[in-house]
């Protein structure tokens, strides 16, 4: 039987390798909209915007959160270099939560143009981290506990 053909999945920071492993696919927030890539994709270079990367394999998705860069799809291999990148298990939300609210109190009192960009993005990219955490949250509920009495 001819083997499956899968994609390589790398997906790597200024810090190191955050994830690598194989995908059945792999949905990435591109620039201009979400992009699928399924094996024997034709070479693609593109650039990724703050959002959620879904890597699908074997009938279980992974999901990272991605702080925009860039992907590059070339002979079934997908390599992510991300500004940012967290699996969504590693995401603290309360931190993101905080992050959100801080950065939206200092846009209320921001005058310059500057500042309020930079802020903007902060607000983006906290939401982006929450997002990710909230679809986590969803595909792996917590246990019931148990009720007293
Ligand atoms: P904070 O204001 O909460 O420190 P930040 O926006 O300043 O967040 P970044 O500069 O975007 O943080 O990221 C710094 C490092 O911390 C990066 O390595 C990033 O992956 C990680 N990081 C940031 N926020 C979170 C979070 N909510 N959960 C897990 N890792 C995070």
């Amino acid at each position: 039987m001819a083997q499956r053909l899968t994609l390589q999945v790398e997906v790597v920071t200024t810090t190191g390798l955050v994830f690598e492993g194989p995908a059945d696919e792999v949905i990435a927030p591109g620039g201009e909209g979400q992009l699928g890539i399924l094996p024997r994709h034709a070479p693609l270079m593109t650039t990724l915007t703050i959002g959620a990367l879904h890597i699908k394999h074997a009938g279980s998705e992974e999901t990272l959160f991605i702080g925009g860069g860039f992907m590059e799809v070339s002979d079934n291999r997908v390599i992510v270099l991300a500004d940012d990148a967290e699996r969504a298990s590693d995401i603290d939300e309360a931190r993101a939560e905080e992050a959100r609210r801080r950065a939206q109190q200092q846009l209320d009192q921001a005058a310059g143009d500057i500042d309020r960009a930079a802020l903007e993005g902060e607000i983006e990219r906290a939401i982006g981290r929450i997002h990710v955490a909230e679809i986590q949250r969803r595909r792996r509920p917590r246990r019931e506990l148990p009720t007293q009495g």
